[in-house]
C-alpha cells in the first residue's frame, strides 16, 4: 500500500504546535488565577462567617442581658414595701438574692435616703466587706436622686469596689424609687456585680469560643466572662441601653485569622480537578476530531482506490531502489502478472529479456540524477518516455511511461509514481489510418486527374472554338478569293492579306491562351506556385473582352464595361483571373439566352475601388470590387445552395465546374466571391443576377492615382 497522506500541517510543513502550547499556557494561567481567587474567596468567607458568629453571640447575649435586667427590675419592684408589709423585707430580699446571683446587695432606704434594711447575697462574700458602704455611696446617691426625678429605676455608673486580698469588682447601683402615689416613700438600691451579671447569662455556645465583656464607652473593660480569651479580630460591640449607664457589651471571638494552608490545599485539589476536567474535555474533543479525520481519510482512501481500480491507465509506484511498491489492476491486466508477483520480483517480469540490461542501466542513471534517498525532490523527470514492455505470454508491446517523483508528508523524495499507457491499440489505429490515407491519396490523385481533364476540356473549349471560328473565317476568305465568281481575271481583294493576318494572329493568340490555360490548370492541380504578377484590371478586361463579345454576339447581348480611372492594380495569376471573368460572363450570357427579351439582354461588367482610404490604416490598401450583372432569371434558392459545388450544373451540356473554379481562384487570391438576385422586373420576370468578387489591391489607391497623373500635374 502507498504511504498515507500526512495529517493537516502548517504551510511550512510542520504540525501546528504553537497554538496548542499557547492553549496549554492559557489553561495553566487560568487555573492559577482560579485557585488564587478560590483561596481568597474562601478566606473571605471564613472571616465573614467568624464575624457573623461574633455578631450572633453579641445579639444573643444582649437579648439575654436585657431580659435579665428586666426580670431583675420586676423582682426589685415586687419586693414588699417595708415595715407595713406582712412579709418581712429581709426575708424576701434574701430569697431574691438567692435567685439573682448578679446582685451582691440589696438596700431599702427611706425617703431621706437613710438605710432602713440591707441584705447581702448569700451566694458570695459581701460586696462591701473591705471598704465600708458609707464611703462608696456617692454614686448610689446621685443615681437615686436622678431616679427620683424621673420616677423610674436607674443605674449608676460602674465603680470599682476593692475586695479582700487585693481583689475587687466592678459594680453598678440600681436604684428604684418607691412611690406611694405621688409621694416618695423610699428607695431600693441593688448593687449589681458586673462579672456576675455576665456569668449569669448562661449562653449555651459562647463559653469556649467567645469572651464576653462589659466595656465603657471609651473601651475600658469593666468585666468579662467565659473561659476563652478573645483574639481581638472578630469583635462585635453592642450598646447596653440600661437606663443611666452608658455601657457596651463586647463579644470577642477566640478564633484567629483563618489559616492559609488548608485553604490552599483545598483550592489546589479543586483546581487540579478542574484542570483534569478540562484535559478530559480536550481529550474527548481531540478524540472526536481524530475520529472524524480518520473517517474522512478512510473515505478518501476508498475513493482513491475506486478511482485507481477503475482507471484504464496502468499505475505503478517504485521506491528509490527501483522496487515496485504498488500497482493498480489496470497495470496488472496490461502486463499479465498479479500485484504480489510484481512486487516480489527483483527484475520486473515485464521487461523484455533482451532489454533487461538496457533498462537496468537506464534505472541506475536516473537514480544518480535523482540524488540521495530522501534528498531534494527532482523536477526534471516528469516527461513521458516511450518504451517497450512484455506481456506474460512474451508479446512485446509499446508503452508510454509518464513518471513523477513520489513525495511523502515531510516533503522527502521517496520514489517514483508512473502512469503507463498501452500504445498497442494506438499503434494499430495509426497503421490503419496510414493505410487509409495512402488509399485516399491515391484516390485523390485519380480524382485530380479526372478533374484536370474535365477542367481542360471545359476551359479549352472556348479558345479552341475561337480558333475554329477564326480558321473557318480565314478559310472562307481564302475560298472567297479563289472562287470562280470573282473570276480569274478579277483582281484579288487588297484587304485579304490584312484580314488573313489578323485572323491568324487571333488564332495564334488563342492557341497561346489555350496553352496558358493548360499550364495554369496543370499548376493548380499540382499545387505549384502560381505566376503572380501586378496587373491593372483594364489589362485583364482587354484580354477577355474579345472573347466575351464574340460569345455575346451570337445571342444579341450588349456588353457594358465600366472601369474606374485610374484602374485598380491587383496582384494575380493573370490567366486564372481571366478565366474567372470569362466564366462569369459566359454564365450571364447563357442565363439571358432564351428567357430574356433580346432588347433587355445586357451584360454589365464593372470594377470599383473599395476602401483603402486614409482611414484604412497602414497595411490595408483596400480592394478592387468586380461585378458581373446579367438580366437573366436569377437563381432559385435550391440552386443557390449548391452553386459552388463541383459538377453541379443545371445545363444539359454543362460541366458544373466553372463557379467552383472561380471560388477556388478568388479565395487563393485572398478575396471573396458572392452573388445576389436583383429585384424582379415590373412584368414579374427575374431581375437578373449579380456576381461580385473582391481582390486585394496591389498598389494603394492614392499611389495609383498619383502615378496616373500627367507629368505636368505632378508636384
Ligand atoms: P456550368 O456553367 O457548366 O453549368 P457553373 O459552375 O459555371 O457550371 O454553373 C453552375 C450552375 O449555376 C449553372 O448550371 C446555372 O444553373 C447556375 N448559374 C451560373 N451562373 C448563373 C447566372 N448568371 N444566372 C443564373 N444561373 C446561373
Amino acid at each position: 500500500m502507498l504511504p498515507l497522506p500526512a495529517l493537516p500541517a502548517t504551510t511550512d510543513g510542520r504540525p501546528r504546535r504553537a497554538p496548542r502550547a499557547v492553549l496549554w499556557a492559557a489553561l495553566v494561567v487560568l487555573l492559577l488565577v482560579a485557585q488564587i481567587l478560590l483561596v481568597m474567596l474562601t478566606l473571605n468567607y471564613e472571616e465573614a462567617r467568624a464575624q457573623e458568629r461574633s455578631d450572633d453571640v453579641a445579639a444573643a447575649a444582649l437579648a439575654a442581658l436585657r431580659q435579665r435586667s428586666q426580670t431583675l427590675l420586676q423582682a426589685i419592684q415586687a419586693l414588699p414595701a417595708g415595715d407595713a408589709a406582712e412579709l418581712p423585707w429581709a426575708a424576701a430580699a434574701t430569697e431574691m438574692l438567692r435567685r439573682y446571683p448578679a446582685i451582691g446587695r440589696l438596700e431599702r432606704r427611706d425617703h431621706q435616703w437613710r438605710v432602713a434594711e440591707t441584705a447581702d447575697s448569700p451566694l458570695r462574700r459581701p460586696v462591701f466587706e473591705r471598704w465600708p458602704r458609707a464611703e462608696l455611696e456617692r454614686e448610689a446617691l446621685t443615681t437615686c436622686d436622678a431616679a427620683r426625678r424621673s420616677s423610674a429605676a436607674r443605674y449608676s455608673r460602674s465603680q470599682f469596689v476593692p475586695g479582700l486580698g487585693g481583689l475587687g469588682q466592678e459594680v453598678m447601683q440600681l436604684c428604684q424609687p418607691l412611690l406611694d402615689g405621688a409621694n416618695l416613700t423610699g428607695y431600693i438600691v441593688a448593687t449589681v456585680v458586673l462579672s456576675a451579671l455576665l456569668d449569669d447569662l448562661r449562653l449555651p455556645v459562647n463559653a469556649q469560643t467567645h469572651e464576653l465583656s462589659i466595656v465603657e464607652a471609651d473601651g475600658t473593660r469593666l468585666a468579662r466572662s467565659g473561659s476563652a480569651r478573645g483574639a481581638g479580630i472578630y469583635i462585635a460591640q453592642r450598646l447596653l441601653d440600661l437606663p443611666g449607664a452608658p455601657l457596651q457589651l463586647r463579644v470577642d471571638a477566640a478564633e484567629r485569622h483563618p489559616s492559609l494552608i488548608p485553604n490552599l490545599s483545598t483550592a489546589l485539589v479543586l483546581g487540579l480537578s478542574m484542570g483534569l476536567f478540562c484535559v478530559v474535555v480536550l481529550l474527548v474533543r481531540d478524540g472526536r476530531r481524530r475520529a472524524r479525520a480518520e473517517s474522512r481519510l478512510a473515505e478518501a482512501l476508498a475513493f482513491r482506490k475506486a478511482m485507481e481500480d477503475s482507471l484504464s491507465t496502468g499505475l505503478r509506484a517504485r521506491d528509490l531502489a527501483g522496487r515496485i511498491v504498488y500497482v493498480n489492476p489496470a497495470f496488472c491486466a496490461m502486463v499479465g502478472h498479479d500485484a504480489a508477483a510484481l512486487m516480489a520480483a527483483d527484475v520486473p517480469p515485464y521487461w523484455p529479456a533482451e532489454q533487461v540490461l538496457d533498462y537496468q542501466r537506464r534505472q541506475t542513471e536516473r537514480r544518480s540524477v535523482a540524488g540521495e534517498p530522501g534528498g531534494a525532490v527532482p523536477t526534471a523527470l516528469r516527461e513521458g518516455v516511450e518504451t517497450e514492455f512484455m506481456r506474460r505470454g512474451g508479446e512485446r508491446f509499446p508503452v508510454m511511461v509518464y513518471e513523477a517523483p513520489l513525495v511523502d508528508g515531510q516533503g522527502r523524495h521517496t520514489g517514483w509514481m508512473s502512469a503507463v499507457l498501452d500504445l498497442s491499440d494506438q499503434r494499430r489505429v495509426e497503421a490503419l489510418s496510414r493505410q487509409q490515407q495512402e488509399r485516399l491519396a491515391a484516390t485523390a490523385r485519380l480524382a485530380s486527374m479526372g478533374e484536370m481533364a474535365s477542367l481542360l476540356s471545359h476551359e479549352l473549349n472556348q479558345p479552341l472554338s475561337a480558333i475554329a471560328s477564326y480558321a473557318t473565317g480565314s478559310l472562307n476568305l481564302i475560298a472567297g478569293a479563289a472562287s470562280p465568281a470573282t473570276g480569274a481575271g478579277s483582281k484579288p481583294d487588297p484587304d485579304l492579306p490584312g484580314l488573313l493576318h489578323q485572323a491568324l494572329s487571333r488564332i495564334a493568340e488563342q492557341a497561346e491562351r489555350a496553352g496558358r490555360v493548360i499550364k495554369s490548370v496543370h499548376d493548380i492541380v499540382r499545387r505549384r506556385d502560381q505566376a503572380f504578377e501586378v496587373v491593372a484590371v483594364d489589362q485583364l478586361f482587354e484580354a477577355v473582352m474579345p472573347l466575351v463579345r464574340m460569345q455575346a454576339r451570337g445571342s444579341g447581348t450588349r456588353i457594358e464595361l465600366q472601369l474606374p480611372q485610374p484602374a485598380p492594380q491587383v496582384r494575380v495569376d493573370r490567366t486564372m483571373l481571366e478565366q474567372v471573368l470569362l466564366n462569369l460572363a459566359r454564365n450571364g450570357i447563357q442565363a439571358m439566352d432564351g428567357g430574356t427579351p433580346v432588347a433587355q439582354r445586357v451584360l454589365s461588367l464593372r470594377v470599383d475601388w473599395v476602401g483603402g482610404g486614409a482611414a484604412a490604416g497602414p497595411g490595408r490598401s483596400g480592394w478592387a470590387a468586380f461585378s458581373v450583372t446579367d438580366q437573366g432569371p436569377g437563381i432559385a434558392p435550391e440552386v443557390a445552395q449548391r452553386l459552388f459545388t463541383p459538377f453541379f450544373t443545371t445545363k444539359g451540356e454543362g460541366m458544373g465546374l466553372g463557379l467552383s473554379l472561380c471560388r477556388t481562384v478568388i479565395e487563393q487570391h485572398g478575396g471573396v466571391i458572392d452573388h445576389e438576385n436583383l429585384p424582379a422586373r415590373a412584368d414579374g420576370s427575374g431581375g437578373g443576377l449579380v456576381f461580385r468578387f473582391t481582390l486585394p489591391l496591389a498598389v494603394p489607391r492614392q499611389a495609383a492615382a498619383a502615378a496616373a497623373l500627367p507629368d505636368t500635374a505632378r508636384p
